[in-house]
Order: structure tokens, then C-alpha cells, then sequence
């Protein structure tokens, strides 16, 4: 755990009592704050309660006599659509909002680190696809070089949940817009913004506002170096921002499919290879077809932002590529889970949206896809221009009926169950083709979570092999 710097003696509420906040209240009592905590959930407050914590009725006028600050959990509106009550009380009476994040940045140095020979440094991984896997990928080739690193944030473990640093340590951060947005101190060693597509504009009050959060992790925190994904003008724009002028290499650019040898310092992928340009010379190339666990145009922005940051905390290339090769891919995001006689079974479940489900059908060709689920507003439509590659769907969930009469003249079949697409596509498949399941749908339909779908099907395609 790492104590909260400079609230000693200090009384501060925390809002929110699902893991982060625990944990948040536990740093923050770890620091010598007197913590005060509250949830609108009847049961959530039981459980703390019995833990110890000290409920206390946060919509009440009372409750924030001698309160300095309050700390808010991520999935809270702060601003929009609207802030929740307890937050817009601690606006009205001029006491500071924070979260995890901005606390972890103010206590993560400490005097300690003055006996350290090497200093220890953060990375911090925002974007709206793919935080997680190159925030995944650049701790595992950390990890495959033998520097000490944690990974941390809004993947796997909450940020004031990690341990205090050690010598030489790197730290990789995925941040999500909510947990930019609040924020009040966001220094990174190392910032990266792989790309932008809308998502969750309704926290945001729209794109400019989505951007905004995103952007604040470049603009409060001024780091060393930004890699910056400039695929969309959003990207173009930033990288902009934060140059100098054309030499200044503090920002590396990243592509997947422009060329960018006329930048100061670049590093992007074309028809599979990665390279990376400094000051108009190569410095380094990786040939990324041949790389399982990042399959497709979407894995190779991700490898490009990944290998960028590793490059600005000091790996070599030769380094960097050879951890690739041992990277196995997250669970759940075009996940390789078996090869059987000739086919592959793709688990891309975290495809619940029309964009990354377009990314997961880029990547393969002779696509057996299951698809569908609960769908989303505005339909499928922006995947037809990539049905080409599909051999036949298989549709599945309440969105399956809406799904084939918007997919037309691709071969399709509702199937309604992941046990009968499973078993259907697989009987049918030629060697050579992918059985990919990257629903454009959310899983709520038929399943708890993304993840439960995910490991449904897995574990049909492992049945497959013992048949
Ligand atoms: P995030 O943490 O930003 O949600 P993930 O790495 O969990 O990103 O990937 C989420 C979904 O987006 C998955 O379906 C994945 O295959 C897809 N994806 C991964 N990387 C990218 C990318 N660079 N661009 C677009 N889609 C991506």
C-alpha cells in the first residue's frame, strides 16, 4: 500500500466504497487521516462498516464540518450528465474533489528515494482502445528485461493498492477519462494517448469534453516524454501542443499504417513491420507478423505505443522485441485460446462495441464470427465494409434478428446460444479460417460481464479437443 503524503490529522471523506475506495480509505488512514466515508449503497455501507470504516451520512449539511477534502470513486459523475449530490455539496462549499490517481501522484516520492541510484518512474497509458493491452504489454517487456515494475490503476490492482517504490522501478498506469478528468495532480514520467474514438460522452457532455479528460493527463502534468497516437486529429493536435517545433523529440509519434520518418521522433507499423526514426535516421525495426499475441493493425498501434515508452525509460530494441515475442496476449481481447486441425479460435468478448469489433474482424480473414448480444444504439452498420472477410455468422443473444437483417448477403445463421455457434461454426470450418467471437453487442443479455462470455466460450472451444 502506499500512505497518503500531507493529510495527517486531516478529515477527508471518501465517496465510494466498492475496492478503490476501500482501499483509498486504507491509504488514506495509513497517511493519519481521520477518514469518513460514504456510498449510496444500503448494503456496501453495512460491509464497510463492519470493517471498521466510519459511515457517515455525506448528504447532510453536519457531516462536513472540518472536512478538507473529498475523494471520489471513478464510476461517480462529478460533472456530467450531472454531479452526484454529494459531490456538488463539496463544490457549493469550496472543498476539493480528488481520486485515487491524484493522491497517488502526490505520495507515490518520498525522501527514501534519495538512497535509490536510479529514480524511479511512471508510465501512464490513456486512449480509447487498447489502454489495456499496452499498458499489459509494456510491464510484461519490463518485466522481460529484469526492471523492477508494477502495473496498477484502472487494470488489475487500484493505484494506492501498489507498493512503495523500489530502486529503479517503473511504474505502468492505465488511466481511463474519468479518473484523468478529477484528478488534481497528474505527473507521469511518461504519458501515452494511443487513440480516440467517442466513447462515453454521456460523463464527458461530448467529444470536446472526452478529449478534455484525456488531454489533461499531457497538459497538467508536463512529462518527460509523450507518445502520442496521431491517427486522428485529436492525436495530430496534441502532439502539436506539446512540441516545441519540429526537432523537438520529447514527443514520439505513433502510427499504425502512415509513414513518419519526417518527425523528430517516430515510431509506427505498415504492412506489419514496426519501425522507429530519430532525427531522420532508423533506429530500429521489428517484423510484427510474426508476433501471436498481437495479431492485426489495432495489436500494431499497440505494440508502437508500447515500444515508444519502453524506448524513452532507456530499453534497447533488440530488447523490446524479443519480450514481444513471449507476450501472450490479455484474456478476452483477440486472444488466441486454441488451434484445432487447421482453425483458430479467437476470443475477442471485449469487442462490445461496433469499433473494436471492426478492429477484430481487420485482423483475421475466413471469419466464422459469432456475433451479437445485447446491441448497441446506431446498429452494425459500420462493419458491412468489413464482411468480406467473413466466411458466415453466427449470431447469437436479443440482438441476433436485428444483427442479419442489417448484415444482409453475408452468410448467417441465428444460432441464439454460444453452444450451438460454438459447435456449428466449428463443424463447418475449412483449415485455414478463424472462428472469432467479437460480438459488437454487450454480454448483459445472456451473461454477467464481457469476461464470463469470454470464458464461456473458451472453454466450449477446449471442449472441442478432448471430443
Ligand atoms: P481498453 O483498455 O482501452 O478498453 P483493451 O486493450 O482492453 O482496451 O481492448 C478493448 C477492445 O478494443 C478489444 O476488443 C480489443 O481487441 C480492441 N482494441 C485493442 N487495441 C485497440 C486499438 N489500438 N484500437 C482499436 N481497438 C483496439
Amino acid at each position: 500500500m502506499i500512505p497518503v503524503e500531507g493529510v495527517e490529522d486531516q478529515t477527508i471523506a471518501v465517496l465510494g466504497l466498492g475496492r478503490s475506495g476501500r482501499a483509498t480509505a486504507a491509504a488514506l488512514a495509513a497517511g493519519g487521516a481521520h477518514v469518513i466515508a460514504w456510498d449510496d449503497g444500503n448494503d456496501t455501507r453495512e460491509a464497510a462498516a463492519a470493517d471498521g470504516l466510519t459511515i457517515v451520512d455525506l448528504t447532510r449539511d453536519e457531516a462536513w464540518h472540518g472536512v478538507t477534502a473529498l475523494i471520489a470513486s471513478p464510476g461517480i459523475p462529478h460533472l456530467y450528465p450531472r454531479p452526484h449530490p454529494v459531490i456538488a455539496h463539496a463544490y457549493a462549499l469550496g472543498v476539493p474533489v480528488d481520486n485515487d490517481i491524484g493522491l497517488f501522484f502526490r505520495s507515490y516520492a518520498t525522501p527514501d528515494w534519495d538512497g535509490f541510484d536510479r529514480a524511479p518512474r511512471v508510465i501512464a497509458v490513456t486512449g480509447s482502445n487498447g489502454k489495456s493491452t499496452t499498458t499489459a504489454l509494456i510491464h510484461h517487456i519490463l518485466q522481460e528485461c529484469g526492471r523492477p515494475t508494477q502495473m496498477g490503476g484502472n487494470i488489475g490492482t487500484g493505484v494506492l493498492s501498489l507498493e512503495p517504490a523500489v530502486d529503479g522501478e517503473v511504474v505502468v498506469l492505465e488511466l481511463s477519462s474519468y479518473q484523468t478528468d478529477l484528478a488534481r495532480a497528474l505527473t507521469p514520467d511518461v504519458a501515452v494517448f494511443t487513440n480516440l474514438s467517442p466513447d462515453h460522452l454521456d460523463r464527458h457532455g461530448g467529444p470536446g469534453g472526452y478529449f478534455a479528460a484525456k488531454r489533461r493527463l499531457f497538459a497538467e502534468g508536463g512529462p518527460d516524454r509523450a507518445v502520442i497516437g496521431v491517427d486522428e486529429p485529436e492525436g495530430l493536435f496534441l502532439a502539436g501542443q506539446m512540441q516545441m517545433g519540429p526537432t523537438d523529440d520529447r514527443v514520439i509519434r505513433i502510427s499504425s499504417g502512415q509513414k513518419l520518418d519526417g518527425a523528430a521522433w517516430s515510431v509506427f507499423a505498415r504492412k506489419g513491420f514496426l519501425a522507429e526514426y530519430r532525427k531522420g535516421r532508423q533506429a530500429g525495426s521489428v517484423d510484427l507478423r510474426q508476433i501471436a499475441g498481437l495479431p492485426g493493425a489495432h495489436n500494431h498501434q499497440n505494440a508502437c505505443a508500447a515500444y515508444a515508452a519502453c524506448r524513452a525509460v532507456g530499453l534497447a530494441p533488440r530488447q523490446i522485441e524479443a519480450a514481444f515475442h513471449s507476450f501472450a496476449g490479455l484474456p478476452h481481447r483477440s486472444q488466441l485460446v486454441a488451434q484445432i486441425g487447421g482453425v483458430r479460435y479467437v476470443n475477442d468478448s471485449k469487442a462490445t462495441n461496433v469499433d473494436a469489433a471492426a478492429k477484430a474482424l481487420q485482423a483475421f480473414d475466413g471469419i466464422r464470427w459469432i456475433a451479437g448480444g445485447l446491441g448497441k444504439d446506431g446498429g452494425i452498420g459500420a462493419l458491412l465494409p468489413h464482411l468480406d472477410r467473413v466466411a458466415k455468422a453466427y449470431l447469437i443473444g436479443h440482438s441476433a434478428r436485428d444483427f442479419a437483417l442489417e448484415i444482409g448477403q453475408t452468410p448467417h445463421e441465428i444460432v441464439e446460444t454460444m453452444d450451438r455457434a460454438v459447435a456449428l461454426a466449428a463443424s463447418e470450418a475449412q483449415p485455414g479460417e478463424t472462428v472469432l467471437l467479437a460480438p459488437a453487442a454487450a454480454s448483459f443479455d445472456q451473461y454477467p460481464n464481457f469476461e464470463k462470455r469470454g470464458e464461456h466460450f473458451t472453454a466450449l472451444v477446449h471442449a472441442l479437443k478432448t471430443e
